[in-house]
Order: C-alpha cells, then sequence, then structure tokens
C-alpha cells in the first residue's frame, strides 16, 4: 500500500457541537495509521470528537486524493456487491420491525458509494419509484452516474444542493466523518416530510471493538457518538428516535422530523460512562503490552 506523505500543519480547533465547551480533555494522540488524531471527550456531556483537527479544505483533499490509499477495499466488485446487499438487506430489516420500508416512493443514501445498495432496493423492493445518492468519491460518482436509475445529487451534503423530499433517507456509517454532524443532520430533516424517515447507524462508542489506538481511533472518523450524544445531536437537528439499536458496536437509529425540546439525559452520567469503557479498553491495550514485554 502506498501511503503519501501528509502535512499536518492548520489544525482546527472544534467546540463540542451539544454544549460549546471549548476546552474537552483530550484522551489520546493516537489514531489509525498514525494521522493526526487528538481524541477529546467533553466533560459536560461525553460527546467523544477529534480537536484539534484538520481543516475542511484537507479532509477534502484527504478524501479526494489519499482516502482509497488507506480503506480502498481489495475486494472485488463482486464481493463488494455482496457486503453491500447484506447491509441494506439488514437495515431493511430493522426498519420493518417498525413497519418501515414497504410504502416507501422515495431513498436517498448519503454515502452511497458503487451504489450497490440502491441497486439491491431496486432488485428486492417493488414500491420505490424514485433512487437518489450522495456521494464524494469521485469513482463511485462515475458508477452511479452510468446507473440508468440512480439519480446523482452532489458529491457534499453541505453543499447548496435541492432534489425535492424523500420517504427515506439513508445515512449508514457517515455522520461520524462530518465536519459539523448537527448542520448536516439539519441539512437531512429539510429534505423529510412528516412521514419520512432517517436511518443512521455509526460505530457505538459505548461498546468499541479492536484496540482504540491503532483501530477503533481515526482521522476520517471526526464524532463518536454514543445512544445519548446520537439522539442529542439528532434532536437539536429537528429529529426524534422512533427506535434506536446496539449491535455488534454498531449504534443505530430511525428518527422522523420532531419539534419537541431535545430530550434530557444524564449528561454527567453518559461522561463518567463512556470514560469507564474507554479506560477500560486503554487499559487493556497497557496490560498486553506488559505481557509481551515479560
Ligand atoms: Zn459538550
Amino acid at each position: 500500500m502506498h501511503i503519501p506523505p501528509l502535512e499536518l500543519k492548520n489544525l482546527v480547533d472544534v467546540n463540542c457541537p451539544l454544549c460549546g465547551n471549548c476546552s474537552p480533555k483530550r484522551i489520546t494522540q493516537k489514531g489509525q495509521f498514525s494521522l493526526t488524531c487528538n481524541v477529546s471527550i467533553c466533560e459536560n456531556d461525553g460527546l467523544v470528537y477529534l480537536t484539534p483537527r484538520w481543516s475542511k479544505p484537507k479532509y477534502n483533499q484527504f478524501y479526494r486524493e489519499e482516502y482509497d490509499n488507506y480503506y480502498r477495499s481489495s475486494r472485488s466488485k463482486e464481493d463488494e456487491k455482496k457486503v453491500h446487499s447484506k447491509c441494506i438487506e439488514l437495515i431493511m430489516q430493522r426498519l420493518s420491525s417498525i413497519q418501515v420500508g414497504q410504502a416507501q416512493k422515495s431513498v436517498l443514501d448519503i454515502g452511497a458509494g458503487m451504489g450497490y445498495s440502491l441497486s439491491w432496493l431496486k432488485e428486492n423492493y417493488k414500491n420505490f419509484e424514485v433512487y437518489a445518492a450522495i456521494e464524494p468519491s469521485s469513482e463511485c460518482k462515475k458508477n452511479i452516474e452510468s446507473s440508468d436509475f440512480i439519480q446523482y445529487i452532489t458529491d457534499d451534503l453541505d453543499s447548496n444542493w435541492d432534489a425535492g423530499k424523500f420517504d427515506l433517507i439513508i445515512l449508514r456509517h457517515v455522520l461520524e466523518h462530518f465536519m459539523s454532524p448537527i448542520s448536516s443532520l439539519k441539512k437531512v430533516a429539510q429534505h423529510m416530510k412528516n412521514d419520512s424517515f432517517a436511518y443512521i447507524a455509526v460505530p457505538d462508542m459505548m461498546n468499541p471493538k479492536g484496540e482504540l489506538e491503532n483501530y477503533w481511533f481515526r482521522t476520517v472518523h471526526t464524532f463518536y457518538f454514543s445512544k445519548e450524544t446520537l439522539v442529542k445531536s439528532a434532536n437539536m437537528a429537528g429529529l426524534e428516535a422512533v427506535i434506536i439499536g446496539q449491535e455488534n458496536s454498531e449504534l443505530w437509529g430511525v428518527f422522523k422530523l420532531s419539534n419537541k425540546k431535545p430530550i434530557e439525559f444524564n449528561e454527567k452520567n453518559t461522561y463518567k460512562r463512556q470514560m469507564t469503557v474507554i479506560n477500560k479498553h486503554l487499559n487493556k491495550r497497557k496490560i498486553k503490552d506488559t505481557t509481551s514485554i515479560v
């Protein structure tokens, strides 16, 4: 794998988007691939996020020019299709548990990749009539645009775009990459109707897997949500949770529009629980290090 040198200058300080705290506690500076990864936690509410971090232009450049060197799958197209089919099948199973998925006519996949999930939906569900995609990768964009049924909207959710409203919006493992998740969720909410649903899945910071400093923490993951911080973020964007699930280190939820005030949660308790999880995982690594020296 070719890893080009990275410019690490011009880091940007980020306040906690939930409470505005400008001095979160640093947990570690180590992340996957030894890239800039200043993992911090807000002591007011337990939100884990990167600060200081790369600027948006630096992230854009990374996604455009370098991301694939680190994260592009070596799987064949056929295997890649199978993986995505399983993922979307699971999403539709979860949606069906609240009777969603059979009546919706339009679907927007944010972070659509090659468009395989939308293709699977077209083959397996007859109710959808409009298929739309937002995807930053130019390689994937080409593939989506060559499809005769997917409408390619934009490469950047945060840019100015308008493609009307959708019955179902899917954000599978994309929210944790955003520069400003609450603003992005507000944009999602603007493209929903009163009977629309948004499916959101992210890594579960209360149930991490693998080593935190060599695997779980990564420069491209700017935010690390727990159930509480995800629901609060959604609430602040005008969305409320219909259902929340936690399985296999993944946190997922289905959301709809809401004008209710954000649900109160015990923020100090979330911070304490989150620190317990983090310390347990960091200590596991230290114990392993000591054992290997002996
Ligand atoms: Zn905070």
